[in-house]
C-alpha cells in the first residue's frame, strides 16, 4: 500500500484512523474475514491507516503474509514490539531506545535456573527477545519466581506469556504497545483515531495504551483475564473504549471497527 501522496513517514493528510492487529488468531484465523478485511481496508485508502503488531519475527511475519495474502500494512511491529519495519527496513531509533537496562546474556545466563523453560528456535530469538515454551499448569508461579529472580540480580525486563506457550523476555521499554506508541507519536496519531485488535496475552500491551481497542471473540483466558480486572470501570462496566466482539478473528475486528467509526460502512 504505497502511497505517493502521503507526508513524513507514509502518513496521508486525510488519514482519519490507523488500525494495528495483532495476526494469529486475530487478522488471521478466517480467510473469509481475512479477504473482507481487505476489501475494506482497499477500499477506505487514504482514510485508514494500517499496522500489524505481531510476535513473529520479521521474516516469519513476511511468510505468513504470502501464504494468508494479507495486504502490506503501512508498518510492521514484530517480535513482539522488539522490531518496528517500515518499507523493508528496520526503524533503528527504536533499537536504540530498547537497549536502555538490557543486558540479554546475564538474563539468558539465569534463565538456566528455570528447566520448566523450553527454548524457542533460533529463527525466533533475536537481539531483544529472548523466547521460550512454556507449558506448566504453574505458570503464573513460575513467572513471578523469574521476575523476582531479575529483579535481585538488579536487572530489568519485561516479562510477557501468551496463549498458554509462548514465554517472551523483552527490554523493559519493549512490548507491542510500547512499540506502537513509538509509531503514534512519529505519526501524530491520538488515542482516539488508533484503534487496536488482538488475543492473546502479548496484545495486553496493545489495550493498555489507552487507545480503543478490539478484542476478538475467540481471545485466550489472559486476555480477558486482563480485560476482566482492567478493561472495566468502578461500577463494572465495559469501558467503552474497549469492545470484546461477538464475531471472531477478522470478523470481530469489523464488528469493533463499525463500532468506533460508523462512517466508514
Ligand atoms: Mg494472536
Amino acid at each position: 500500500m504505497q502511497d505517493r501522496s502521503s507526508n513524513t513517514m507514509g502518513v496521508h493528510t486525510q488519514t482519519k484512523c490507523y488500525i494495528v492487529t495483532d495476526l494469529d488468531n486475530t487478522l488471521v484465523g478466517n480467510a473469509a474475514a481475512t479477504q473482507e478485511f481487505n476489501r475494506k481496508i482497499l477500499a477506505w485508502q487514504p482514510q485508514v491507516g494500517l499496522i500489524y503488531a505481531t510476535g513473529r519475527s520479521y521474516q516469519s511475519a513476511k511468510h505468513l503474509q504470502r501464504s494468508e495474502d494479507l495486504l502490506e500494512p503501512h508498518y510492521w511491529i514484530t517480535g513482539v514490539g522488539s522490531e518496528i519495519y517500515y518499507q523493508g527496513d528496520l526503524d533503528q531509533s527504536w533499537s536504540d531506545h530498547l537497549m536502555h537496562q538490557w543486558d540479554r546474556s546475564r538474563i539468558l545466563a539465569l534463565t538456566k535456573d528455570f528447566p520448566e523453560f523450553i527454548p524457542q528456535p533460533d529463527r525466533s530469538q533475536s537481539d531483544f527477545k529472548i523466547s521460550f515454551f512454556l507449558y506448566d499448569n504453574n505458570a503464573t508461579e513460575i513467572l513471578a519466581r523469574l521476575r523476582d529472580r531479575i529483579r535481585a540480580e538488579g536487572l530489568d525486563a519485561h516479562v510477557v506469556y501468551s496463549s498458554r506457550e509462548d514465554l517472551d523476555i523483552l527490554p523493559v521499554r519493549c512490548d507491542k504497545g510500547l512499540a506502537m506508541r513509538h509509531l503514534m507519536t512519529r505519526l501524530g496519531l491520538t488515542n482516539d483515531n488508533t484503534i487496536v485488535c488482538g488475543d492473546s496475552g502479548n496484545d495486553i500491551g496493545l489495550f493498555k495504551q489507552n487507545t480503543l481497542g478490539v478484542i476478538v471473540n475467540n481471545a485466550q483466558a489472559e486476555l480477558l483475564d486482563w480485560h476482566r480486572e482492567h478493561g472495566q470501570d468502578s461500577s463494572g462496566n465495559s469501558h467503552q473504549r474497549i469492545h470484546y466482539a461477538n464475531a471472531e478473528c477478522a470478523a470481530g475486528m469489523l464488528e469493533g471497527i463499525q463500532k468506533f467509526q460508523p462512517d466508514l460502512f
